[in-house]
């Protein structure tokens, strides 16, 4: 009964008591539990923010939550009983952005590792590359993996490279994803000189007297002008996403994600090795899929040509946009564009180009994403959506912004009123705050991630970790982000703007699933939604979060009532 839905699972709890029931088909079998938590505190998530000390499992979904009493009629001789002995059990998180086949391949071994921590300075990734070369035959690639964390103006330039690396392709990326550094050998390789023109979205930037590439490709597209041919990020074979996936996941599952949106499906070839993983029975968190879209044709033809998926472990969501690219890169679309973060920074497209994509989206029944970083970008994907909106009304259209780093008053009133969905990284607070000053400057910053002004309007709130364009996946920094605005240096960021780790915990599961449309059979522990759990190694309502959140860690994971992760036996 895997493939059961929440309402046919409900008919049948309702009509069964403990015991034995003849089903509608004709088949007897026991409705005995499959698996029963006692003796646990469990942060249910519900409504009422009940907290519950027994559940009981059947068939991957939940039979039952509440009291010892409640369960025990439905522990039969083989039930699987455990004992929590008073621990913490919630919902599976569910993480509503990341990028699972990009992270999976990180850890690949033709890559130079320019990731953190092994590579935190322009030294440091100087050093790594003059090392590759000293290990590396004429003529054959260096390929860094993603990557560096250094900002535009910190990086070194192609120039730089040829001085370390005259006789190898070389092809850098940094860690956000939003630029790529590469060498003159590589831009030969590439074909790209002064008079290539820019791809859709991208910018192959040039040095302003000569007219001749620096080295710095901007966004996704110019990046594979070059990425295309290099190791480990041009063509992969069909087995090689399939592991990059099954890598990812078990990162996921130990951290306490049992669900996740992989919001840069790069190409149908990632969605079909998603679906390979799924059918061999090896994809153990559930994923939900958006694919990424560059231009008014290839949305067009990737859009009509789609096949939806959706089952309980895979669906294909929707599609994604960007409107700009990142404070690190210069490249984050901002009204001042003094700003260092946005000293490179123009849009990826005019607004009607924008317009003109989404509509088809939408117009086919597609939930719509957009990375936007800057007050102009998440304006003209507010108008966007305005706009398909008024040519098709859908009350329950849940298109997205990614990130919403920096939104004016004006942006938050319109996206409550619009009912846009906010998917962001309040890691990002906790992790890159101390960095993102230098580029920001203090005003933009004092409207970083305003979560408690979202939260009190109403506003949708998801949470993921976004890895690899982040350095660490564990929630734990979402959690610091949300709760303490406090970085790694100890410094606080608009305090007034931190929430409660219950409202975290909330936004990280049950606001995360309403993102996907999964809000009515995951994300909290109810009567026959899905039996996806973490239990913790503390109890979340209740630890310090300046002290705790360091060593906060799942003991086990659960997705559909099996174990799926376990860091100690229960
Ligand atoms: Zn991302």
């Amino acid at each position: 009964m895997s493939e059961v839905t929440r309402r046919d699972f409900l008919k049948l709890s309702a009509a069964a008591s403990a015991g034995l029931v003849l089903a509608s088909c004709g088949k007897r079998f026991n409705n005995y539990a499959d698996l029963v938590f006692q003796n646990g505190h469990i942060i249910t998530v519900d409504s009422r923010n009940t907290i519950a000390d027994a559940l009981a499992v059947k068939d991957g979904l939940i039979q039952s939550v509440g009291n010892s009493a409640d369960i025990q009629p439905m522990i039969g001789p083989n039930t699987q009983v455990l004992d929590l002995g008073g621990k913490t059990v919630t919902p599976g998180l569910v993480d509503s952005h990341l990028h699972t086949v990009q992270y999976g391949k990180q850890t690949w071994g033709g890559f130079t590792d320019i990731r953190f921590p092994n590579v935190s300075s322009k030294d440091d990734l100087m050093r790594v590359v003059t090392e590759a070369v000293a290990q590396t035959e004429e003529g054959e690639w260096i390929a860094g993996n993603q990557g560096f964390m250094l900002s535009l103006s910190d990086a070194p330039d192609r120039w730089e490279l040829d001085a370390i690396a005259p006789d190898n392709p070389v092809y850098l990326k940094h860690m956000g994803g939003q630029y790529a550094v590469v060498n003159s050998y590589a831009l030969k390789l590439a074909g790209i000189d002064k008079d290539t023109p820019n791809p859709a979205a991208g910018k192959i930037i040039r040095d302003s007297d000569t007219g001749e590439p620096t080295g710095f490709l901007g966004h996704y597209t110019a990046q594979a002008l070059v990425g295309n041919l290099a190791p480990g990020w041009g063509e992969r074979s069909d087995q090689d996403l399939m592991d990059d996936i099954v890598r990812a996941q078990m990162d996921c599952l130990a951290v306490g994600y049992t669900s996740g949106q992989d919001v840069i499906v790069s190409s149908s070839r990632d969605v079909e090795a998603y679906k390979n993983v799924w059918k061999a029975k090896d994809l153990k968190m559930r994923m939900y899929l958006m694919q990424y879209v560059s231009s008014p044709a290839h949305a067009k033809e990737e859009v009509l040509a789609a096949k939806k998926i959706s089952s309980a472990m895979l669906k294909f969501g929707g599609w994604k946009l960007a409107m700009d690219g990142g404070a690190s890169a210069g490249t984050a679309l901002m009204y001042d564009t003094s700003l260092p973060m946005s000293k490179v920074s123009y849009p990826f497209y005019k607004q009607e180009v924008v317009n003109q994509m989404v509509t088809v989206m939408h117009q086919e029944g597609y939930q719509v994403s957009f990375h936007c970083v800057g007050d102009q970008a998440i304006d003209m994907a507010i108008d966007a959506i305005e706009a398909a909106l008024k040519a098709k009304p859908d009350s329950n259209h849940r298109h997205k912004i990614e990130h919403l780093l920096f939104p004016t008053t004006d942006a938050l009133q319109r996206i409550k009123d619009l009912g846009i969905v906010i998917s962001t990284q309040p890691n990002w607070v906790s992790m890159l705050s101390d960095a993102y000053i230098h580029v920001a400057g203090e005003e933009a910053m004092a409207r970083f991630v305003p979560l408690r002004t979202m939260l009190e309007m109403g506003i949708q709130l998801a949470f993921g970790c976004d890895v690899p364009a982040t350095p660490f996946i564990e929630p734990n920094w979402s959690f610091a982000g949300a709760v303490t605005r406090t970085t790694w240096q100890d410094n606080i960021y608009s305090p007034e703007q931190s929430i409660s780790m219950m409202d975290a915990l909330r936004i990280h599961t049950m606001g995360s699933a309403y993102a996907s449309f999964e809000d009515d059979i995951k994300g909290s522990i109810e009567l026959g939604k899905v039996a996806d759990m973490v239990v913790w190694s503390h109890d979340l309502l209740t630890l310090d979060p300046k002290v705790d959140l360091v060593d906060l860690k799942p003991l086990s994971t659960i997705v559909a009532g099996q174990i799926v992760y376990e860091a100690e036996t229960l």
